[in-house]
């Protein structure tokens, strides 16, 4: 798919270099070269919503040589000399004008998704936070309720985690809790969505995914933590995990609740299990 588009950027990209070629040819029939860089201009604006500034940047200077170029090449017509210099300079005023107009727009865009991915992530172990955490659950209870596909949610809490910090300080707490992220998600599968909630209670997204498979991954994913030390400074941690998996009369608020109680059935029947809650 990433192969396919970037495929087709650079394809859109060679159709502008040609039609550049096509504007050239015709401003050198044309005589005095007027109107030469109005064109160019127009072809760098289309680089608005697609290209990155690389691309805006060389098809505004192959547009700018271009029109230097046509000066040269096209035939000179008597008396009409100073009105052609001043076409091609407005059209090198025109192509620039649009080309920074343009890469400045490019890089808004840049950093309108970067803030809509810090807004998404949470800033300690880099997985999805909360926020995300309720959106793609609204998106995917809907999907799975309107299909009748499966879905099930696990929620995942340390133990005692508390007893890490009080004993080797916050940031070895912290360090541990990015280990934890990523021992869980080098277990599932690249299209189950990891997040962190807050604290050490973790959310696993399971799409596709019904009550059984799901208890088996949580299973893997409980087991990976028994007897195998984590962080710097080798901690030995277990975890607790509660799964629900969607039903028929759900909503969003139900499916978690149920999750939710899972857990703290986990919890409370001596915590490094999996409860299930159908
Ligand atoms: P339980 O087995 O019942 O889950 O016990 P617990 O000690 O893990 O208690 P609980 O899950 O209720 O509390 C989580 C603790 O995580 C509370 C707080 O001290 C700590 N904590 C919350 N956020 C952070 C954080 O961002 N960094 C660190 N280092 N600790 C955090
Ligand atoms: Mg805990």
């Amino acid at each position: 798919m990433l192969m396919a588009s970037k495929h087709l950027v650079s394809m859109v990209g060679m159709i502008k270099l040609l039609f550049l070629l096509l504007i050239f040819i015709i401003d050198l029939l044309l005589p005095s070269g007027i109107a030469a860089g109005i064109p160019y201009a127009f072809v760098v604006m289309f680089s608005l919503k697609s290209e990155n500034y690389v691309t805006t940047c060389i098809i505004a200077i192959t547009s700018i040589l271009l029109t230097l170029l046509g000066y040269y090449l096209s035939p000179p017509v008597a008396g009409f000399m100073e009105i052609a210099i001043i076409n091609r300079a407005l059209a090198i005023f025109l192509i620039t004008g649009t080309a920074i107009m343009v890469m400045k727009y490019q890089g808004d865009q840049v950093k309108i998704a970067q803030l809509g991915r810090l807004s998404t992530t949470d800033a300690l172990t880099q997985t999805k936070n909360r926020r995300a955490f309720e959106h793609i659950m609204a998106r995917e209870t809907d999907r799975a309720l309107r299909y009748h596909r499966d879905l099930s949610l696990a929620l995942i809490d340390i133990d005692h985690f508390k007893k890490i910090n009080d004993t080797y300080g916050h940031d070895a707490g912290d360090e541990l809790l990015t280990a934890v992220s990523k021992r869980i998600s080098s277990i599932t599968r690249s299209s189950d969505e990891i997040f962190r909630l807050g604290g050490d209670e973790f959310a696993f997204l399971m799409i596709e995914t019904n009550l059984t498979q799901a208890q088996k991954i949580c299973e893997k994913i409980r087991n990976a933590f028994v007897n195998q030390a984590i962080g710097k400074h080798s901690h030995r941690l277990t975890i607790s995990i509660g799964i629900a998996a969607i039903q028929p009369n759900d909503h969003q608020a139900t499916l978690y609740k149920r999750a939710d109680k899972a857990l703290y059935h986990s919890k409370n029947t001596g915590r490094n299990r999996v409860s299930v809650l159908p």
